[in-house]
């Protein structure tokens, strides 16, 4: 170990490469793998950041540079997360810079931010307090005010001080110099939960089921042994309280636990199940933190004052040392995907840090991934499964509508049909609570001109705009550009513009229309827009001041409202027929997910689900409530057609402003692509993307499809990280959850 003076250091820039420096005899022992260090590079005399991914004791240059300075007196990325960059760079073929600085939030990279500091004042102990305030009494009022008060609070902020008792700083200040106070800098935390009170809770009594899938969890735990386990159950089975029991049994083998919710799912009622039960030693990181609260929370882990963390997706690089649980909630969920390099899934990145550390990984679904599944039967997952509901209660009541008959029946196309509006009513009249979801914004899809047959798209995306009523405006749902809706039609300027296809605020007028009298609120990304707009909307709907709620997927996941006993799916068609081979999948999911919400409490539940083709087997089996029969059709499927995860994937995409320049890279890229190409995989030729243009840019793509796409990865880091500098994006996304 002492022999090593080389250290290998990645930059904060695009270069995918590592670069030797000499680690001065200074610094010897202090500069480890993952810390952040200083270093020359470049002519010019400018330092930049870099952090260190390996230790060497030679090296094949010559004249290296020293480096600089090492911050902190510890390593900031541990040894293990240092580890599993250098396998995401490979796996994900992206650099391996970018994969570093995945593993580290933008706040602490950037090093701007810095612990919060506030002045305390304490009284000096060895001071006669007594006599003092006698003493000045009478000439100083203000000062004797003070010491009162502090010999009641013992310590305080100086500014609770100001603010509490109107005395200055300048008082506090002349008492210092008497000798009488101190005044300390103390860090504090800035607490994204101040102002939420928190019931503790205990743990509750397991079902059986409930005790054999701890049993399962905890065995691996005090085994180390690194197991992965699905633990499949229906919704409201238990299993938040099942991952709650493991975090508490890892807690006391002295070791830390995260968990990963989807993003969407992070709802204070989340985050309060765990506060409730562990308290302070929660550390909770997601979007809606400020900068100053992502780095308190972030230090708070890296200094081990916090042993559990729940977060999105980027939690997974909680720096913990002594790791021993991973939880991935909702384990099928795409929002674990990122969408830019590197292109990872935190929960396959979820079960190779937990190889790496030997910790155990729980993955937990309604409705597993067809991937994940499958891997309980190949045997590298174990199968923990929560058949029915806590205490019985029963899975909701499931009724289809068949909207073609209904549009037959009524005239024409309708967005309720006379079942889901009688039930609402009903609920209304009940006084209990209606969820409605529709998984599209805005009030209609398409505006049209009835005389000239002119549709309002966007320039650069080529698609139709979606018209949003209450800020008359037309918005293209792919790059949010905005432009004002039009009166009358910008091609022919006849009167007669038609709105069609529909969206969550056209089924909210509609639905105000239908029900004047009750109180209806709406869930989606136009009125979610302020930071608390969330937690507003939720409470209204817990207290029962709002009757019905409409939503999109906002509203699918993750609610516990025992008062709703009704939940209506507008258009269930709407996913299934994108060019997606899981398109069903994600359909069946969808179904289940959102049918979760109703009937959570002591009544029962009743989904009634709109469809123009309800024969289709992802609908038919979410009717069921069986996701075995669905599971079972469809992993034929894919086997057959040889998809995922039955071959691996990878799409290449090719971007640029030039169509002709973007098909030609593409087409140059696959000549020298299947020149080299394993027999095993197959590569598509190169065709435009289901979505030909975004955001100006023409898009092209290849995929590729074999048993070890793994292989191919070096192949084509080779071929598409080389090529960066020319006019056409070349981007590798490995085991895609998009096609698009
Ligand atoms: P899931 O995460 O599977 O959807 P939850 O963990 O949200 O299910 O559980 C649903 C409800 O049942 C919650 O209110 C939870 O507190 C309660 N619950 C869970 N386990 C038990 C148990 N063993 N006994 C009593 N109530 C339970
Ligand atoms: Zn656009």
């Amino acid at each position: 170990m002492g022999s090593d003076c080389i250290a290998k250091v990645v930059i904060n820039l695009s270069l995918d490469r590592e670069f030797d420096y000499l680690i001065p005899e200074a610094l010897r022992g202090h500069v480890r793998v993952g810390s952040r260090v200083l270093i020359p590079f470049g002519r010019g005399k400018g330092e930049r950041v870099g952090y260190v991914v390996g230790l060497a004791e030679g090296s094949a240059y010559p004249n290296l540079k020293s480096i600089v300075h090492v911050e902190g007196d510890r390593e900031q990325i541990p040894q293990n997360l240092v580890n599993l960059a250098q396998w995401m760079a490979g796996y994900y073929c992206c650099s391996r810079e970018q994969a570093v600085r995945a593993t580290l939030p933008a706040v602490v990279r950037g090093g701007k931010i810095k612990p919060k500091k506030q002045k305390v004042v304490c009284l000096n102990p060895e001071a006669d307090l007594a006599t003092e305030i006698e003493l000045i009494e009478k000439r100083a009022p203000k000062q004797a005010a003070a010491l009162h008060a502090l010999v009641r609070l013992k310590s305080c902020l100086v500014s609770k001080l100001e603010y509490e008792t109107g005395i200055g700083r300048d008082v506090v200040a002349r008492l210092e110099k008497r000798g009488l106070v101190t005044i300390l800098d103390q860090t504090v935390q800035r607490d994204p939960f101040a102002q939420d009170t928190i019931l503790p809770t205990t743990a509750l009594e397991l079902s059986a089921d409930q005790e054999r899938s701890l049993r399962m969890v905890t065995d691996s735990l005090e085994a180390r042994d690194g197991q992965v386990i699905l633990l499949h159950g229906v919704t409201g089975s238990g299993k938040t309280e099942v991952y709650l029991q493991a975090i508490a049994r890892c807690l006391e083998l002295e070791r830390q636990a995260i968990v990963l919710v989807p993003e969407i799912s992070l709802t204070p009622q989340t985050v309060e199940r765990f506060r409730g039960r562990f308290g302070e030693t929660v550390s909770v990181m997601h979007s809606g933190l400020s900068d100053g609260e992502r780095f308190d929370e972030w230090s708070r882990v890296s200094q081990g004052s916090a042993a559990i963390v729940v977060g999105a997706r980027s939690a997974l690089f909680a720096p913990f040392r002594k790791l021993g649980l991973i939880v991935v909630d909702e384990e099928h969920e795409t929002t674990y995907k990122q969408d830019e390099a590197p292109r990872y899934n935190a929960r396959d990145v979820a079960v190779v840090r937990g190889k790496l550390e030997k910790a155990t990984v729980v993955l937990g679904s309604a409705t597993p991934s067809v991937e994940s599944y499958a891997n309980t039967e190949n045997g590298k997952y174990k199968l923990a499964e929560l058949p029915v509901r806590v205490d019985n209660c029963r899975l909701p009541k499931m009724e289809l509508v068949d909207m073609r008959t209904e549009a037959a029946l009524r005239g024409g196309a309708q967005i309720f049909s006379s079942r889901l509006e009688a039930l609402i009513r009903d609920r209304l009249a009940r006084g209990e609570q209606t969820i409605l979801f529709l998984n599209r914004r805005g009030y209609a899809t398409q505006m049209m001109c009835t005389l000239c047959g002119f549709v309002a798209t966007c320039d650069e995306c080529n698609l139709a705009y979606t018209y949003h009523r209450r800020d008359k405006q037309l918005v293209c749902h792919m790059c949010g550009a905005l432009r004002p809706a039009p009166e009358c039609c910008p091609a022919c300027s006849d009167k007669n513009i038609r709105y069609t296809g529909l969206g969550t605020e056209k089924v909210e007028s509609v639905a105000s229309m239908l029900f004047p009298k009750a109180t209806i609120d709406r869930m989606d990304s136009d009125t979610m827009t302020r930071k608390d707009s969330y937690r507003k909307a939720l409470n209204a709907f817990r207290s029962g001041r709002t009757h019905i709620l409409i939503g999109t997927q906002m509203i699918a996941k993750g609610l516990h409202f025992p008062n709703v006993t009704l939940v209506g799916v507008i258009f269930a068609d709407l996913g299934l027929h994108i060019p997606d081979f899981r398109a069903g999948e994600r359909t069946f999911q969808l179904l289940t997910q959102v049918a979760g919400r109703a009937g959570r409490g002591d009544m029962a539940g009743h989904v009634v689900i709109q469809s123009y083709t309800p024969f289709h087997p992802a609908l038919q089996h979410a009717l069921g409530h069986d996701f075995h029969a669905f599971y079972k059709e469809e992993i034929e499927m894919r086997n057959m057609l040889n998809f995922p995860p039955k071959a691996h994937m990878a799409l290449i995409h090719f971007r640029g402003q030039d169509e002709r320049r973007v098909s030609e890279a593409a087409e140059r890229f696959h000549a020298g692509l299947v020149a080299q190409l394993p027999v095993e995989v197959v590569a598509s030729p190169p065709a435009p993307s289901p979505m030909a243009k975004a955001r100006g840019l023409f898009r092209f793509q290849i995929s590729l499809r074999g048993g070890n796409i793994v292989a191919v990865s070096r192949l084509l880091r080779q071929l598409a990280l080389g090529r960066r500098q020319s006019e056409v994006e070349i981007s590798v996304d490995i085991d895609p959850q998009s096609l698009l």
